[in-house]
């Protein structure tokens, strides 16, 4: 779709939109009121900057059913997300907005090359959790196999992958790093498996860790983003290009704001992800704010598609450690890691404050062969990382080199970051 037309179809979407939450959810009727407007206001899809945000804190604070704009008997579908401190956030679904979900999920399948012919395995958690019964509806409905194998019982899972010829497996890619141990202590050659697609999402994951997860296991890896506000995963997926994920604007509007003035910023900028879902009835959301950090690209992609890409989320702004002044994220860590042969994908950081200042150490896994009981060899391989560290994140970390396999492994979303210093 030409890129006018698109506006086009997201302005008559938006204008639908405002009126049904206007006239069905007091929450943004209150909101409009209070910024003096009305759906008449809203023409175009430029008109969106008029609408006011919607945050986390408020689907916390309308818990459980304040942001559910239709009846409640047309929701037939709830999800939740985590909610580690406080009330966790309900997203409720009519059949609508189900097949919308499915169907987007779909489309990131063809993108990614899936056929009818191919046999996916579904190991994203199953439950409140979007990852699981969202993949696994979008296979149903694409018409390939879905295996609903969830998290959980690796071993179990790998002799499946093997029985059963399954040709694609989607999971977080801190889970694939751990399957593909799995298979290796078990004996089975990578290459001897059918797997040839991996689909992963649901944590920040970076260029770097592609490479190592495909060359590791001889498939071609795709990112798959989404978040349960907006509907779970499908909003935003690869093309075989691999060069930015397309994000399925006609039913999610995105926007890059600048985080702490709110304003649009332009294509190209980094900024804070916000979304509308333009096509929802279950719990449409006026721009909702992720805190993902991304930029948008509008160039026209290779593959054909029209739709804009979203580059690589840098991570949440609620990830971004703070470390003597300056903004560290996770993912940065990664890739400096993952840049060098030596170390294996499994890292820590362990953040504290002594003496009013703040420490940075970053534990790393050595691979088999480099890791050794020379100490000069070791002292040498800290100097490296350390200096490359703090070449790309102007600050010095202090290394901790650790044995291969030490580490805790994570089956869902990772986690890198120990911050001692919430505790002081
Ligand atoms: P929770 O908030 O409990 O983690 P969600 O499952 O809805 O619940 O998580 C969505 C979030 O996960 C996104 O906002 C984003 O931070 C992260 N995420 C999802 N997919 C990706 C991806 N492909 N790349 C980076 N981050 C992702
Ligand atoms: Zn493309």
């Amino acid at each position: 779709m030409s890129r006018e037309d698109m506006r086009a179809l997201q302005g008559a979407r938006l204008r639908k939109l405002v009126q049904y939450v206007y006239h069905n959810l007091e929450f943004y009727r209150n909101k409009m009121q209070e910024l003096s407007i009305t759906p008449d206001d809203i023409k175009t899809i430029d008109d969106i900057v008029k609408l006011p945000f919607t945050t986390k804190q408020d689907l916390r604070d309308n818990y459980p059913f304040g942001m559910i704009s239709a009846p409640r008997s047309q929701i037939i579908r709830i999800h939740a997300s985590s909610g580690t401190t406080g009330n966790p956030t309900i997203c409720g679904y009519t059949r609508h907005d189900l097949t919308v979900w499915q169907e987007s999920v779909s489309r990131c399948l063809g993108a990614f090359g899936i056929t009818r012919e191919d046999v996916v395995s579904v190991a994203y958690g199953y439950g409140l959790f979007t990852g699981g019964l969202g993949l696994h509806y979008g296979v149903e409905n694409f018409g390939a196999t879905v295996i609903p194998t969830s998290t959980g019982n690796t071993e179990k899972h790998i002799r499946l992958l093997r029985d059963l010829g399954v040709t694609a497996v989607a999971c977080t890619p801190s889970y694939i790093l751990y399957m593909y141990e799995t298979i290796i202590k078990m004996g089975i050659n990578p290459k001897d498996l059918k797997l040839r697609t991996v689909i992963l999402g649901a944590e920040p994951w970076t260029e770097n860790m592609r490479k190592e997860i495909e060359s590791k296991l001889d498939v071609k890896a795709y990112n798959i983003y989404g978040l349960s506000e907006i509907t779970g995963p499908g909003v935003s997926y690869e093309c075989e290009y691999q060069h930015g994920s397309h994000i399925s604007e006609d039913h999610f509007f995105p926007e890059i704001i600048n985080p702490d003035t709110c304003e649009q910023l332009p294509y190209g900028t980094l900024g804070e992800l916000v979304f509308t879902t333009l096509t929802k009835d279950g719990m449409p959301l006026l721009r909702y704010r992720t805190k993902d950090l991304t930029s948008l690209i509008d160039a026209p992609c290779e593959c054909g598609r029209t739709a804009v890409r979203m580059t690589p989320i840098m991570g949440r702004s609620d990830d971004m450690l703070i470390i003597r002044g300056i903004n560290v994220f996770p993912s940065q860590v990664e890739s400096v890691i993952l840049s060098h042969e030596e170390f294996e994908p499994y890292f820590m950081i362990v953040v504290d404050r002594v003496n009013n200042l703040d420490t940075m150490e970053v534990h790393v896994e050595v691979k088999d062969g480099y890791y050794s009981d020379d100490i000069n060899q070791m002292i040498a391989l800290k100097k490296k990382l350390s200096s490359k560290l703090k070449s790309v994140l102007s600050i010095s970390a202090d290394i901790k080199l650790v044995e291969p396999n030490s580490l805790e492994r994570f089956e869902g979303k990772a986690k890198r970051v120990i911050d001692n210093r919430k505790l002081k």
